[in-house]
């Protein structure tokens, strides 16, 4: 398969859409990354890198920061995380609070963010100096020593995260938080602000793709079947209320964030990042929608 010149011909296919959508801005520091920055990367699982455009470029992963989370609770704690949060899609925004309250405090799913908070919860209670151990993981899980939290992006996010904070205390309310609210707020605003380039946003998911062995990244490990169970939730729930569309359209287990990024898996074959900052109204990528769309069209593979 011709990976590099598929990634070219997908670049000038989405030309016509690079202006569509706006960055986000509701968190204040997102707005001043400039929007028309576009890279891509296919990392596959025999180690191949196909990279183009700004895909070195670092950028906030947001809540594709989401699955690392994940991956790092069930290494720890196993099923009792199901124990917390559902493996159901929402069908609803992100960040919406109307499930939360309908079903008393018990979050739909780990990928939305009343689910992020209680997973941060969980690694709070976890490991002593969670910040730091959480860094070393991401870090070990992409091979990029220099992967850190951006202290701009996560405190511009605090200063306006009334509604993640209104989220946190349903969840305390109804006694799916342990820690304080203000600590897994401030350690989910740091979760959110992780930059990273795309080429590493492969590295990490490459490990989400390969099913032939454990996963063993920095003293978490996770089974197969656990890693098949992280790529159905990531299916059905990583692109909040537009899942099924992404699902339709693209067929591949994925993460999006606000950040303009998408990481995605190709089971046993590939992992892929893309990057534009433009979103649309459900807060994904318009580009990087389109992008897999095409990657998955043009390869005629996908999990379908
Ligand atoms: N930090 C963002 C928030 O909580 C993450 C949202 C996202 O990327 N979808 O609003």
């Amino acid at each position: 398969m011709n990976y590099q010149k598929i990634l070219e011909e997908i670049r000038q296919e989405t030309e016509y859409l690079s202006k569509e959508g706006a960055q986000a801005t509701y968190i204040p520091e997102l707005g001043n990354v400039n929007p028309d920055k576009f890279g891509i990367c296919l990392t596959t699982l025999k180690g191949k890198e196909y990279c183009l455009g700004d895909s070195d470029e670092r950028f906030s992963i947001q809540s594709i920061s989401k699955v690392l989370s994940l991956a790092m609770a069930l290494g720890k704690i196993g099923k009792k995380v199901w124990e917390r949060v559902g493996v159901e899609p929402s069908g609803n925004a992100f960040n919406s609070i109307f499930l939360l309250e309908m079903e008393k405090g018990r979050p739909r799913n780990p990928l939305i963010n009343a689910g992020a908070l209680v997973v941060s919860d969980i690694i709070l209670s976890e490991f002593p100096n969670a910040e730091e151990s959480y860094l070393s993981f991401v870090r070990e899980l992409c091979g990029g020593a220099e992967v850190s939290y951006n202290e701009a992006i996560a405190s511009s996010e605090q200063s306006t995260g009334y509604l993640n904070a209104a989220i946190a205390n349903m969840l305390k309310y109804h006694g799916n938080i342990n820690n304080k609210v203000e600590d897994v707020l401030h350690f989910y605003f740091r979760q959110c602000s992780l930059m990273m380039s795309c080429r590493e946003l492969c590295g990490a998911f490459s490990h989400f793709a390969n099913h032939a062995e454990p996963f063993d990244v920095g003293g978490i490990q996770l089974t197969t079947s656990q890693i098949k169970r992280m790529n159905a939730v990531m299916l059905t729930c990583g692109f909040y209320d537009e899942a099924g569309e992404f699902s339709y359209k693209v067929g591949l287990p994925g993460k999006s964030g606000v950040g303009g990024g998408i990481a995605a898996i190709c089971p046993n074959q590939y992992s892929v990042a893309v990057w534009s900052p433009r979103l649309n109204p459900k807060g994904n990528s318009v580009v990087g929608m389109k992008a897999l769309e095409l990657l998955t069209d043009k390869t005629g593979v996908s999990i379908f």
